[in-house]
């Protein structure tokens, strides 16, 4: 196999990082490999034997500098000095064929220096998980990162489940930078890293900005056309600890995720998040929060602090608004308006209201507006026919309303009982559920697998996911 490694992160300072390489693992056997993704990377390869072997950790491709990378983070609030990668190796940085720098990781390669008191692995759930959500993720055209593969890896890994099929996820990001890459430099007082850091985040993803106040701008901009994007198709992330916010703008870490099947705003799946820090309509709030936790870092940097604080602030200040645009231009897309007016807001609302109310399904009744049968995902059909002719008259200068409305919403998105439906069948070794999953959602606008489409029944509801990953 001949990766086109060109590896920029391992020539940053020793302190960044601990070079180690992944551990080998008993047996390892491609679950799946995404073809289309090698491709774009510029990876050859004809033999998925030899790909186990590599994506599982045991055979380290030429060119690799294999590395665990620091970082800290604030995780519900409360701030951890140091976490970093505890079960992840970056093998390399490769350009590929669109130009574009990304990392390749392997995540569940066995444990590092900043495991504490994790095994290192990941269990075959999560990585499955991980690989169907991040594709559905990228088909829908929301950034995010990628899988290239899923091993297993012919062990047993022990969860508070009991024995589990161990199993390792081949990421693939613009990078792997945080917030809480900048927050371990800064809450140490390190500001020649920290101004390393920033040179080396503004090179990679943002060569425009003149420094750290640009690339803070830049970020922001980032993560709220993020968050709006996510919104705009029911996604709850779950754990938007600062760790898990990408300063390139991406979706990273797919741990108790979920897609929405009722709408309600305050919707949450994982079982940790006793107190809806993450729910589905405190996104945005979140979001700004770890902006300012990025923006506090970045200001340590600067001789003038007063000043660099008063200018940081004044930036995370302006985000508020830059979501509530975003917001506003993703819905009012996914009710077939392009030009969103005064009012509009007021008529989304109204209608995610009523939406709420009769618990109706969140991508359904969206498709459904699209195809004219919305009034069927209403207990409570006068209101929303009351509703559906403010919105008729409005769509009246609206004269592209269906052909954006077929690209705001999604015929299919991953519901969770499908997800949780596919690992318990892949544990027992039927991938099928697996590749159909795949499959309808590589074309997420198009109706190909009614099925799929349809929500859960009571019976099948899978209210909640856990972090035991
Ligand atoms: P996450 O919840 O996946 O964002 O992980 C938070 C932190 O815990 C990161 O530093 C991870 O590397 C670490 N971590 C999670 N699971 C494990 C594990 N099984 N072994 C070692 N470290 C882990
Ligand atoms: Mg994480």
């Amino acid at each position: 196999m001949h990766i086109p490694f060109d590896n920029s992160y391992a020539d940053l300072p020793d302190s960044f990082y601990t070079r180690l390489d992944p551990t080998p693992v008993a047996q390892p056997k491609i679950l799946a490999f995404n073809e289309n993704l090698a491709k774009v990377l510029g990876i050859e390869t004809d033999d998925l034997n030899e790909a186990a072997v590599v994506f599982g950790g045991n055979k380290l491709p030429q060119g690799a500098a294999p590395l665990a990378q620091l970082y800290a983070g604030h995780q519900f609030g409360t701030y951890n000095p140091q976490l970093g990668d505890g079960r992840a190796i970056l093998l390399g940085e490769v350009i590929g064929t669109d130009g574009i720098r990304r990392d390749i990781q392997l995540k569940g390669s066995g444990p590092t220096p900043y495991s504490r008191m994790g095994d290192g692995r990941a269990w075959l759930g999560p990585v499955l998980r991980e690989y169907v959500i991040s594709e559905a993720m990228h088909a829908l055209g929301i950034p995010t990162t990628r899988a290239l593969a899923a091993v297993s890896t012919g062990e047993q890994i022990w969860r508070e489940q009991g024995a589990l099929p161990g199993a390792i996820l081949t990421r693939v990001a613009r990078s792997h930078l945080r917030v809480g890459t900048f927050q371990v430099f800064a809450h140490r007082g390190e500001v020649e890293n920290l101004k390393t850091l920033t040179n080396y985040a503004i090179r990679r993803h943002y060569p425009d900005a003149k420094g750290p106040m640009d690339l803070l701008r830049a970020v922001c901009a980032a993560q709220a056309d993020l968050v709006t994007r996510w919104m705009s198709v029911g996604f709850i992330h779950g754990v938007m600890n600062t760790d898990n916010c990408a300063i390139a703008g991406e979706t990273i870490d797919y741990g108790p995720c979920a897609f929405m099947d009722a709408f309600h705003q305050n919707r949450v799946f994982s079982s940790i998040d006793q107190q809806g820090r993450y729910a589905f309509g405190a996104q945005p709030g979140i979001v700004v929060w770890n902006m300012a936790q990025l923006a506090t870092s970045l200001v340590q940097q600067f001789d003038d602090k007063d000043a660099a604080v008063e200018e940081a602030t004044e930036i995370v200040h302006a985000m508020p608004k830059l979501l509530e645009d975003s917001w506003l231009k993703r819905f009012a897309a996914k009710i077939g308006i392009t030009a969103p007016q005064k009012g509009d807001t007021a008529l989304i609302e109204e209608l995610l209201g009523l939406m709420q109310t009769d618990g109706a399904d969140f991508a359904n009744t969206f498709r459904a507006l699209y195809k004219g049968s919305a009034q069927d995902q209403f207990a409570n059909r006068e209101a929303f026919e009351k509703w559906s002719e403010k919105w008729t008259s409005r769509l009246q200068s609206e004269p592209d309303a269906k052909a954006v409305m077929q690209t705001a919403n999604p015929a299919i998105i991953p519901r969770n009982h499908r997800i949780e439906q596919m690992i318990e069948a892949a544990v027992s070794g039927d991938m099928d559920p697996f590749h159909r999953l795949q499959k309808a959602l590589a074309t997420p606008f198009t109706e190909t697998d009614a099925e799929l489409s349809r929500p859960p029944s009571q019976q099948e509801i899978v209210p909640a996911t856990f972090c035991g990953t």
